[in-house]
């Protein structure tokens, strides 16, 4: 422990005596995670708690922290609050945090919130909007009861419907949906229904994540890959889900994200571009001068003394097998004439690929190599293959 607090004096030090020698910024991302849910989905492995009476500490446990990290050269252009259920901090706590954003990191940008359809009102929604927040991202899973239910979910396909026409009342018009593949019971017709009825809500972003079934979650112990579709059906949503998506209008711009023109995941982005994001709470991560930390997910160690629940991860990250992990992710690929910079030959990058080419899983265009929606479905195995 005494480690992990030097580092944290020393790493906000290294941030003042950079401020003192240089003038320029840093522009970086901020991530702040909320661990409050009102119950836990069975297929879920965020940390999560269920303690809402301490939802005012924890705002100002997180107040604390921004001060502690914020410095002269760093500015911020995204702010995230993920969970967790972050609504259930409630209006003023939440408008405390984007307010503590603009003051110590000089936030001005993209501003997300994530949430559940029960779990926030119309009249939050106008708080919030006005007191700065521009996107605002849904947890829908599906527009079928039977499969939200199999999913533990606590809300209706009309709350998602009441949800969405009650953000975009409160002036939002960057909203997004995430939707579940792969679930249990779901077939390619419940799938098309679920991405119908989310484009019918007028959305301008839609994430689709393939199941993953996760250890110790009560998913994994009821050993439910019984009661979900067999692999090659999972495939064929996957991709059928992919066209209808791309014949709306909607770009996919990563394995499992979807946008129309210019409305992508800026916050998110960062994450795959190795761009460099600041996170505070348990269970989040860092990323800053090619060091990586993260927080332990204890809640309440949290609350008592942050700087003790800080690891460091990767003391020399953003390192050539990263850069290209993360790159391979996105629509845009992984540009061969950058990897100059790590000591790696484009040209043998390119040999392998050409391999995978001929089956249908990447293409190469220009020097550029990406990953095709055939091969995204196999890209952890894919990008093994490519890089390493
Ligand atoms: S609401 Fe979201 S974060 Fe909370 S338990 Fe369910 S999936 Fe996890």
């Amino acid at each position: 422990m005494k480690n992990e607090m030097v580092f944290f004096q020393e790493r906000s030090g290294i941030g003042r005596r950079i401020s003192a020698a240089r003038k320029y910024m840093d522009t970086i991302g901020l991530y702040l995670h909320i661990p409050f849910c009102n119950g836990k989905c069975p297929y879920c492995d965020f940390y999560s708690v269920g303690d809402l009476l301490l939802t005012d500490q924890y705002t100002d446990a997180l107040l604390n922290e921004m001060q502690m990290q914020a410095n002269d050269t760093l500015m911020a252009d995204t702010f995230y609050l993920g969970g967790g259920t972050p609504p259930l901090l409630g209006t003023e706590n939440l408008i405390r945090l984007i307010q503590a954003a603009r003051k110590q990191f000089r936030f001005s940008g993209e501003a997300t919130l994530e949430a559940n359809p029960n779990s926030i009102t119309e009249a939050m929604l106008y708080r919030l909007r006005e007191a700065g927040f521009n996107r605002i991202s849904f947890g829908m899973q599906s527009a079928v009861s039977e499969e939200l239910l199999a999913l533990g979910r606590r809300h209706t396909p009309q709350q998602v419907q009441e949800a969405v026409k009650a953000a975009q009342n409160a002036g939002f018009t960057n909203i997004s949906v995430d939707l579940m593949l792969g679930i249990p019971h779901q077939t390619p017709e419940s799938a098309l229904r679920s991405v119908s009825f989310a484009l019918e809500l007028g959305v301008q972003h839609i994430s689709a994540y393939l199941l993953k079934i996760e250890d110790r979650t009560p998913f994994y112990a009821r050993r439910i890959e019984a009661e979900c579709p067999a692999e090659d059906v999972t495939c064929d949503i996957y991709l059928t889900v992919v066209d209808v998506l791309s014949r709306a209008g909607f770009h996919q711009y990563e394995i499992s994200n979807f946008s129309l023109p210019g409305l992508e995941c800026r916050h998110n982005l960062k994450y795959w571009h190795c761009e460099e994001y600041l996170g505070f709470g348990p269970a989040a991560h860092s990323f800053w001068h090619r060091r990586r930390w993260g927080h332990t997910r204890e809640l309440r160690q949290y609350l008592a003394a942050p700087e003790q629940t800080i690891f460091v991860t990767d003391e020399r990250a953003g390192g050539f097998e990263e850069y290209a992990m993360l790159r391979l992710r996105l629509t845009e690929g992984l540009d061969t004439r950058t990897l100059k910079q790590f000591g790696v030959s484009a040209e043998n990058l390119l040999k392998k690929a050409a391999r995978f080419e001929k089956a249908g899983y990447v293409q190469i265009r220009d020097g550029v190599l990406s990953l095709t929606p055939r091969g995204f479905l196999v890209s952890n195995e894919l990008i093994a293959g490519l890089i390493l």
